[in-house]
């Protein structure tokens, strides 16, 4: 049988795969489970703060012809011949990311923000330097060295926190671990704290203690792109990043952004310090991405993004819903279940009953372990893009709230469930309302 490319195209795109006959025909058992994947995304109200859904033109790239070409090496340095579009292509994504951030020297062939990290690690310091981190359980991320992760195990860890009464980060408190530990790098930036990050604070410790710094944009990075949160990269010597969080492009791909005369190490660190040839479907796909975040649409986006996560807020509020320091400057919000009597594993559990995926999260100073743990993380940039509006994640917070308050309330539950459903009803996962109109997009 003939490949039918427009279906395959059309499949890409994330909308067509219960269209997507000739998958059925040649792999039923691949396409009833990919099928089944598609309704649970449609039916589910995704508050998950590290998931988004892609545009239809990133989506296509991703998994497009250019995934068959090996490209080992940088642009004009390559190992294997037939390289000229590649090329061309990994040097646009270069280019438009610089211009995005405003950055000196960028690098996009990191398959994971994680591998981003590890090689950060390599090119700037030697086993057993000194970093100073946040803690896990106050927002920050397990390559920022975790015991359990490479980063903790080669090098020597120190963390900061978050204040016992603000919950957020206690500048005071970093400048004087800073001159105790005298790190050689410092790490701001988590997956977990609800709160601008002041880098213009860090760069000035970093500056006195006489240490590098490195911010991990990961979870705001599309934010900071559209220029709606304040950005790390005038203050930062390093800027790590994933792109499929607010940056709405798909897992895996990430970059790496630094300043000019650590170019040549980063760029070794990756290659070939730890990986082999990139994936150059996914290099086009950030290069479409890239692109698609200098657009008005994505700027709109991003100001709904921030819109949404304050009626979210809003909501749970109302209910008497605690939320970590109070509230949000981001899409991320952490609620702390324990005065409902609830581990935040039980609270995931009754969201996923009334059809809301989100995920139990540690909350500073939890007595609780991170398999059960006392709080929910939840993130507004995935319903956002399937175009819902402050009034929705309004509704869905005191929703939510209501749930966490009567947990033994089934009626409310069935009841729940079927107003949340009737407000995906026939909702793409990515909405029409943030694809650009062609004649804005094609002034160039
Ligand atoms: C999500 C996240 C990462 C890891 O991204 P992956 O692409 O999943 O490896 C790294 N750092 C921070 C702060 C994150 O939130």
């Amino acid at each position: 049988m003939a490949p039918d490319y427009t279906r395959r195209l059309g499949f890409a795109s994330g909308e067509c795969y219960d269209r997507n006959d000739s998958l059925a025909i040649e792999d039923p058992e691949l396409a009833s489970l990919l099928q089944s994947e598609s309704r649970r995304q449609r039916e589910s109200v995704t508050l998950v703060a590290s998931e988004n859904f892609s545009s239809p033109r990133v989506r296509a790239l991703e998994g497009s012809l250019l995934g068959d070409k090996n490209a080992e090496g940088y642009p004009g340095k390559r190992c294997v011949a037939g390289c000229e579009h590649v090329d061309a292509i990994e040097a646009l994504a270069i280019a438009r990311l610089k211009a995005l951030f405003g950055c000196e020297h960028a690098n996009v062939q990191a398959m994971s923000a994680t591998i981003a990290n590890v090689a950060l690690l390599q090119a700037v310091l030697k086993p057993g330097d000194a970093i100073l981190s946040m803690r896990l359980a106050d927002g920050g991320h397990l390559s920022h060295g975790a015991p359990f992760h490479v980063s903790g195990q080669l090098y020597h860890v120190q963390h900061y926190g978050v204040s016992e009464t603000t919950e957020q980060i206690d500048m005071d408190r970093v400048r004087d671990i800073a001159a105790q530990v005298r790190p050689k790098l410092i790490i701001c930036g988590g997956s977990s704290y609800p709160r601008n990050i002041d880098y213009a604070a860090f760069a000035e410790v970093a500056k006195e203690t006489d240490a590098l710094i490195w911010a991990d944009i990961a979870h705001v990075a599309g934010l900071m792109a559209a220029r709606v949160v304040p950005s790390a990269v005038p203050h930062a010597h390093f800027v790590t990043s994933s792109t499929h969080k607010t940056w709405r492009g798909p897992r895996g791909g990430a970059v790496l952004m630094c300043r000019q005369e650590w170019g040549y190490a980063v760029d070794r660190a990756i290659f070939p310090g730890i990986q082999g040839a990139p994936k150059m479907d996914m290099i086009a796909a950030r290069a479409a991405l890239f692109k698609e975040t200098a657009e008005p649409e994505f700027v709109q986006y991003s100001k709904a993004v921030l819109e949404n996560a304050n009626a979210l807020a809003e909501g749970l509020l109302q209910e008497g819903v605690r939320l970590v320091s109070g509230g949000t400057d981001t899409h991320l919000l952490l609620a702390d279940v324990t005065r409902f009597g609830l581990s935040g594993l039980d609270a995931e559990r009754l969201l996923m009953e009334i059809g809301v995926t989100a995920n139990k999260n540690v909350i500073p100073f939890d007595k609780r372990p991170p398999s059960s743990s006392s709080g929910v993380r939840m993130g507004s940039a995935a319903m956002t893009t399937r175009g819902l509006g402050p009034s929705e994640f309004l509704r869905i917070g005191t929703m939510v709230g209501t749930l966490l308050r009567r947990p033994d309330n089934s009626a409310y539950r069935i009841r729940a469930k079927a107003d949340l459903a009737e407000m995906l009803e026939g909702l793409p996962l990515f909405s029409p309302r943030w694809l650009s109109a062609p004649s804005r997009s094609s002034r160039g």
